[in-house]
């Protein structure tokens, strides 16, 4: 296995301090056949239900990831980035989050007695910080910290690996998984859509690849907030709009690095990407806690995304899943 870059196919090791190609070029991962990602470390994570609910005479699955070891579907990707960086031998890690990832990586970095580093912007929340902290990994806390956040921790990386979600192969191809296990779950059939909330885009590519790899793709469909969607722009040739502060706060990243793996994420599949209104999203965070299902604000998203694309009603026979990205404890 080896980290390659998308623009001019220099290759890398997997240990490589760089964390993307020195012409600028983001890493996709090489890994042949007979390659296999370690698995010694463990939190107990599973595989998590696809829930049937009926909301407005939808049908519904909700790919229940809010009951990962740590409360959301990022575990997948920290589970295999951190196994794999424990088994060559990697001790020292760092990486900027506003959430969930931090929370995954400091969970797992635990379980491998890694040290690790987690730098947050000011305004994170302080259930997740407090998450964090909880897995012993160190917080740096960055002022005016979207923008900054990432750029504070490439800079203060010392020995330390940079374990990023968002650059890091690694992490996506963790969370493939989520795709073979919705096909398992619908007998060898993959779903008609998956409508999901996007940010930096780590499960919509990490999705893509997964159904890449089954052969078959469902419409990849991504729900961003009206108040900043830059996917939504670089989808549609658009202007940059507004980039406002959303309840939907996990899918609040104003420049994306990897907008050109999404995009053609989406085309490949026939898929679409729409912008939902936060009062839309906490109507739907209410007709989910109603029904008993209680995920972060981010993941009713999600539903109101469904809502706008079946608003004229969905035919029975559509497999529609929409992922819980995240645990409502948490925020
Ligand atoms: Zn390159």
């Amino acid at each position: 296995m080896y980290f390659y870059c998308e623009t001019c196919k220099k290759q890398y090791p997997l240990n490589s301090h760089s964390y993307r190609c020195k012409c600028g070029g983001m890493f996709h991962l090489h890994k042949d056949a007979a390659d296999e990602i370690a698995k010694e470390i463990t939190l107990g994570e599973r595989e998590t239900p696809l829930l049937p609910i009926r909301i407005d005479g939808l049908d519904l699955l909700l790919k229940l990831e809010n009951l990962q070891p740590t409360g959301s579907f990022k575990d997948r990707g920290a589970y295999t980035l951190i196994n794999e960086l424990a088994h060559l031998g990697i001790q020292k890690i760092a990486l900027d989050s506003s959430g969930n990832a931090g929370a995954s990586v400091a969970a797992y970095a635990a379980a491998a007695g890694m040290d690790c580093t987690v730098y947050v912007p000011d305004d994170a929340s302080s259930e997740v910080v407090a998450q964090i902290e909880a897995y012993g990994a160190k917080i740096v806390k960055v002022m005016n910290g979207r923008m900054h956040v990432c750029a504070a921790v490439k800079a203060n990386l010392g020995d330390a690996y940079y374990a990023s979600h968002v650059y890091n192969p690694l992490f996506f191809e963790g969370i493939k998984s989520m795709a073979h296990e919705m096909c398992h779950q619908l007998d060898g059939h993959i779903p008609d859509y998956v409508i999901m909330p996007v940010g930096n885009g780590t499960m919509l590519i990490g999705l893509f690849l997964g159904f890449m790899e089954i052969g078959r793709l469902p419409r990849l469909i991504a729900v961003q907030s009206s108040k900043c969607a830059p996917l939504y722009e670089a989808f549609y040739g658009l202007p940059a709009g507004p980039r406002k502060t959303t309840i939907a706060e996990a899918i609040r990243i104003e420049a994306p690095k990897r907008l050109d793996d999404m995009v053609r994420a989406l085309k490949s599949s026939g898929g679409d990407v729409i912008t939902v209104e936060d009062k839309d999203i906490l109507t739907a965070k209410k007709e989910l806690g109603r029904r008993g299902v209680y995920v972060e604000m981010t993941s009713a998203a999600a539903l109101a995304g469904a809502r706008r694309i079946f608003a004229d009603g969905k035919p029975d026979n559509y497999r529609v899943v929409l992922p819980m990205t995240g645990s409502g404890l948490k925020r």
